[in-house]
């Protein structure tokens, strides 16, 4: 892919965008995040944290979804974007741009250039959690975000899903759809994949964060894998 500026997001997603950046249902995520914000890690201590939910990022014709758990404290909590300026991301995006969904295998800034090719980045969670663990609640709370999302991504065939809490969080949205009747039938592993009633992909990953790349959990060939077969599941070529 040539480097281009990114083109302006259709209006209704990004009528959705605004309303997540502007959400503060959760008190307890958004006081973390401001904080986190104002008291910066010593590395970042000249840079304006975003400190705000963080909305979905890529191609609005995205026929692949990559689904993660929530916003790095100093990543996308710092950046603006998922993925962006942290270690998950570092590992990322290289295997993005490999298997031809990114632009550029850097991700460290919002305004870096990077672009997605249909692939769609987002989380089901927006705000950063203590610990990365959000409550059983604050994900309820931030599902209708992520409906919005998805009900503006129409060419959707594949989703990804980076972690057991990713793929617990689309499953309660598939629940809530009526797409199926109960997520007791399925099952997180990684490199699993279900076809779904409506003839989408679910495909599981463990999640690209320190704690698996640095433990060897999950290496560059197995996760490149999982995104040669969405690749292959969402029918795009090389
Ligand atoms: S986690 Fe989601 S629902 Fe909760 S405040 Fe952030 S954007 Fe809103």
């Amino acid at each position: 892919m040539t480097r281009r500026a990114a083109k302006p997001l259709p209006l209704p997603l990004l009528r959705v965008r605004e309303s997540i950046i502007a959400c503060e249902r959760c008190t307890r995520l958004r006081t973390y995040c401001r904080g986190i914000g104002e008291t910066k890690r010593r590395a970042y201590q000249d840079q304006t944290y975003w400190a705000r939910p963080v909305p979905g990022f890529g191609d609005p014709h995205a026929r692949v979804l990559i689904l993660g758990l929530a916003p790095g404290a100093h990543g996308a909590n710092r950046t603006g974007r998922p993925f962006t300026g942290d270690g998950s991301g570092y590992f990322m995006y290289p295997v993005l741009h490999e298997t031809g969904f990114a632009s550029q295998p850097e991700g460290a800034s919002r305004d870096d250039g990077l672009r997605l090719r249909n692939a769609w980045i987002a989380s089901v969670v927006r705000c950063a959690p203590p610990g990365d663990k959000p409550t059983p609640q604050e994900i309820r709370n931030c599902s209708t975000h992520l409906a919005a999302e998805i009900g503006q991504l129409t060419r959707i065939r594949v989703v990804v899903c980076l972690g057991k809490i990713a793929f617990d969080g689309y499953l309660a949205h598939l629940v809530a759809q009526g797409i199926i009747e109960r997520k007791s039938a399925y099952r997180f592993a990684h490199g699993v994949s279900y076809t779904l009633p409506n003839r989408i992909h679910l495909l599981c990953s463990y999640h690209p964060s320190l704690r698996n790349t640095n433990t060897g959990r999950l290496d560059r060939a197995m996760f490149t894998r999982i995104f040669v077969q969405a690749r292959e599941l969402a029918g795009l070529d090389r």
